[in-house]
Parts: structure tokens; sequence; C-alpha cells
């Protein structure tokens, strides 16, 4: 591995408040936090809160936020040296390292943040995840799998915006484990202590490379596994109640 990951998973985030590092500290004291705030984020992860937001532009602001999260996302990318030959003189430069990585949206609702994922990355692979979560018990339960068979070696992009109970992600991440995946990223638009501290007990023990990168870790989940306050079902709010 060559990242100076001294963690199973890495969080690059803002606390938002005192209050929730002293209650998730048993999380905290493994996770490095290496964005504080950044107030563009701030800015526009309110918005999509708001429940007056409609879904144009609820998605519209979901594919904001992914290309900035997907810019911190993406500083550990592969990439070679090249020289190009300016008008002026050559120039040493990079470019991105083949294989190339592979993006793979958890459907639903992580179709909304493919668009502002590829934007970024237009070379990668797009594979897509089909996962349901089970409303009385949360367990997910996979009915698309469009990914390639073997991802050896290839760092892997998933995209889910609400990292709720963990449940999807941890299922998520295992997948790409089994076929390969050598360095992972889950880029969530939210996230709730509770499933950081699931994914990162999911991971615990293992030699794995996985970073998580969110906009904000809020209060708790409820009951019915929303995250408290949220935003709201995330798939509905970008695609409608269908
Ligand atoms: N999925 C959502 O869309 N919203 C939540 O709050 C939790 C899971």
């Amino acid at each position: 591995m060559n990242r100076l990951l001294v963690t199973s998973v890495t969080l690059l985030t803002k606390l938002s408040t005192e209050h929730q590092i002293a209650a998730h500290a048993s999380y905290c004291e493994h996770v490095r936090k290496l964005i504080t705030e950044h107030p563009l984020i701030s800015h526009k992860l309110t918005a999509l809160r708001d429940e007056r937001t409609d879904s144009p532009t609820f998605r519209r602001l979901a594919d904001e936020l992914v290309m900035l999260l997907a810019y911190e996302a993406t500083r550990s990318i592969r990439v070679e040296t090249v020289t190009v030959q300016t008008p002026v003189a050559p120039a040493q430069g990079v470019r991105l390292a083949a294989p190339t990585p592979v993006v793979i949206p958890i459907l639903r609702a992580g179709l909304g943040m493919l668009d502002g994922m590829t934007r970024l990355l237009p070379t990668a692979e797009v594979g897509f995840l089909g996962m349901v979560r089970d409303h009385d018990t949360l367990q997910p339960t996979t009915y698309a799998d469009r990914i390639p068979g073997d991802l050896k070696g290839r760092q892997v992009f998933l995209l889910d915006p609400m990292l709720a109970t963990g449940g999807t992600l941890i299922a998520a991440i295992d997948l790409m484990l089994e076929r390969g995946a050598n360095q992972i990223t889950a880029i969530c638009l939210l996230s709730a202590p509770e499933g950081i501290a699931a994914v990162e007990a999911a991971l615990a023990g293992r030699d794995v490379d996985v970073t998580l990168v969110t906009a904000a870790v809020d209060e708790k989940l409820n009951e019915k596994g929303y995250i408290v306050p949220g935003l709201g079902d995330a798939g509905d709010r970008l695609f409608g109640v269908v």
C-alpha cells in the first residue's frame, strides 16, 4: 500500500460540534480528519437539507457537492509522470495511471452523484450496484450487480449519499474487496455516527485501504434508520417517490 493510512477508515470531514466528538469518541479516536470545514460545502449542504428545496434544485446541489467532495476524494488517485511539448519547451507533468479508476454509484440514490463524479473523472469506468435496504430489518440486499468481476489493483469510488446504519456500505465494500479492489473511497454526502462506527467495526483488524469522504456527520439515526437531522430520503428527494 502506498498510502499513509494507519487506520482502516480515514474520514475526511467536519465534525460540526465538540459534542459530537465527545459523544462518539469511540470512533473518533481511530479516525483521521483531513478536512475541517469548507463554507461552500456547508452552504450547499444546508440548502440540500431544506425541505422546501425541490427535486431539480436538490439534484443540482447534490451534483455540485459531489464535485467538491470528489476533488478531495481523488487526492490519492494514481498518476504517472509524462512529458508534453508546450509551444515553448518540454514540460514535465502527470496523467492518470492505468488501470483507470472505477466509479460505482449505489442505486438508486447514488445515481444522483454520478454526473458530478464523472465530470471530474471522465475516463473512469462506471459500474452499477443496486442495493435496497429492508424498511423493517434495515438489512441490504443486492438486486443489480453491473461491476467488473475483476477489480484487482483498481481504485474504486463508491457513491452513496447517505451513510446511515452502514449496512449497505459495508456490503458494498466487502463486494469490492472480494473482487480484488485495493483502494476504496466511499463518498457520502451525509453520515451518521452509527454508520461510521459500523464501517470501522466491520473493517477493524483487516488490512484494507478504505477512505470515507463525507460533507458532514450528523447527530444520530432515528428509530426508522433515518439520519437526524439529515435531509430525508435522498432517493425520493432526488427522483421523487416512485
Ligand atoms: N437513506 C436516506 O435516504 N436517508 C436517510 O436519512 C437514511 C438513509
